[in-house]
């Protein structure tokens, strides 16, 4: 059991990051929970590479940039950060009339005087090949994400999908994969028309192959993957290509697991808050994507204000003498300035 901190927060995505710089700079002692292996969350897991263009303050910023910056902000009090863990249970007991919550995840119990969920869509897994055994080229040519993309530098490469992902992967690896190979089971895409488009004009200059109506069928070679067989799911034509790496981008699975049984209001796979960002249960707090009220709207800008309301609300709720306000920033000793 450890020791216990004012606000256990679930999640590591931008919500999570922000409700951690924000409980440190209101003094409040807390920790993150993730089950992903690196802070960040979506934009660490599903679009690194990709440029955002609406959070405040930056014109145009890459996802895996702006999750530096917000864990060199979000992480600055060396809170502790519990990555590579999922949230399987609560318990509730009281201390002095008060609640005390006891988190317990799949690598151990954290127990805190409020929650904050900011588990995004849940904890996601990416969707696996459908093919037996695929499992065993994981560190071997499998890649289930990308993280760096210069892994593949002068590499074969097949990806396998017809999503964002699949298509975001074959446009941003030109230049450094030696080759693509794409392979999608229909000829419809689930993918930004715009990208489809860049795709199809590298497959017509000759740069990557974009094959619709063909799957993969096994992965094979040594020690690491060597080759591929792909099949061709309307004519049943089979080809061998040489291969070293496979990135399925088939998407995730993903489930709020364990936190739905909790007796939290929920709403179509949501978690329902007050304009205080608090559940029905007292002392629970939910901000980000995992949260609903009237009018949200899914964003990192979103998802950071609540975050910002979660934390100054906790710390009310765990002391009431404390202000909900926080004060400004830009005024604060903390920080070195002066005025406060
Ligand atoms: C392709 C794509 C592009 C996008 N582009 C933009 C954009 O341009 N602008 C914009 O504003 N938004 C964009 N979004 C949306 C944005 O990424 C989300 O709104 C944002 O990530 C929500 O942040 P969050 O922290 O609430 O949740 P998440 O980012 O989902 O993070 C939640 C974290 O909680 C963890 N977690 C969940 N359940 C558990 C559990 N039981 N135990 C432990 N950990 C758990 C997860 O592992 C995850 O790391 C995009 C989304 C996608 C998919």
């Amino acid at each position: 059991m450890s020791d216990v901190k004012d606000i256990t927060i679930i999640g590591a995505g931008p919500t999570g990051l922000f409700a951690a710089f924000y409980a440190g700079m209101r003094g409040a002692s807390h920790r993150l929970i993730d089950n992903l292996d690196q802070v960040g969350g979506q934009l660490t897991a599903l679009y690194p590479e990709k440029y955002v263009f609406d959070v405040a303050g930056f014109p145009k910023i890459l996802a895996k940039d702006l999750v530096k910056g917000m864990a060199e902000q979000g992480l600055q009090w060396k809170a502790p950060v519990h990555l590579g863990e999922k949230v399987i249970g609560l318990r509730q007991t009281q201390e002095n009339g008060q609640p005390i919550f006891t988190v317990v995840s799949t690598a151990g119990e954290y127990a805190g005087r409020t929650v904050l969920i900011a588990g995004g869509i849940g904890a996601f897994t990416p969707r696996k090949l459908p093919l037996k055994d695929a499992d065993q080229w994981l560190g071997k040519g499998l890649y289930d994400r990308v993280l760096n993309p210069q892994e593949f530098a002068g590499k074969r490469v097949l990806i396998v999908g017809g999503g964002d992902s699949a298509f975001d992967w074959a446009v941003n690896l030109q230049g450094i994969a030696k080759s693509i190979v794409m392979v999608h089971r229909r000829d419809g895409f689930r993918a930004h028309q715009a990208t489809v488009n860049q795709v199809h004009a590298l497959s017509a200059a000759g740069k990557m192959e974009l094959r619709t109506f063909w799957e993969l069928r096994a992965i094979g070679g040594g020690q690491r993957i060597e080759q591929v067989t792909i099949f061709n799911n309307k004519t049943k034509e089979e080809v061998t290509l040489g291969m070293d790496c496979v990135i399925p981008q088939l998407g995730f699975v993903s489930a709020l697991g364990a936190i739905a049984e909790w007796g939290l209001d929920i709403e179509k796979g949501e978690i329902k808050v007050s304009q205080m960002m608090e559940t029905n249960i007292p002392g629970i707090f939910a901000a980000g994507d995992i949260a609903t009220y009237p009018g949200k709207l899914k964003l990192i800008a979103t998802g950071v204000a609540e975050a910002c309301i979660a934390v100054n609300h906790a710390v009310h709720f765990i002391n009431p003498a404390a202000k909900i306000e926080p004060g400004h920033s830009s005024g604060m000793a903390l920080f070195g300035q002066k005025d406060d």
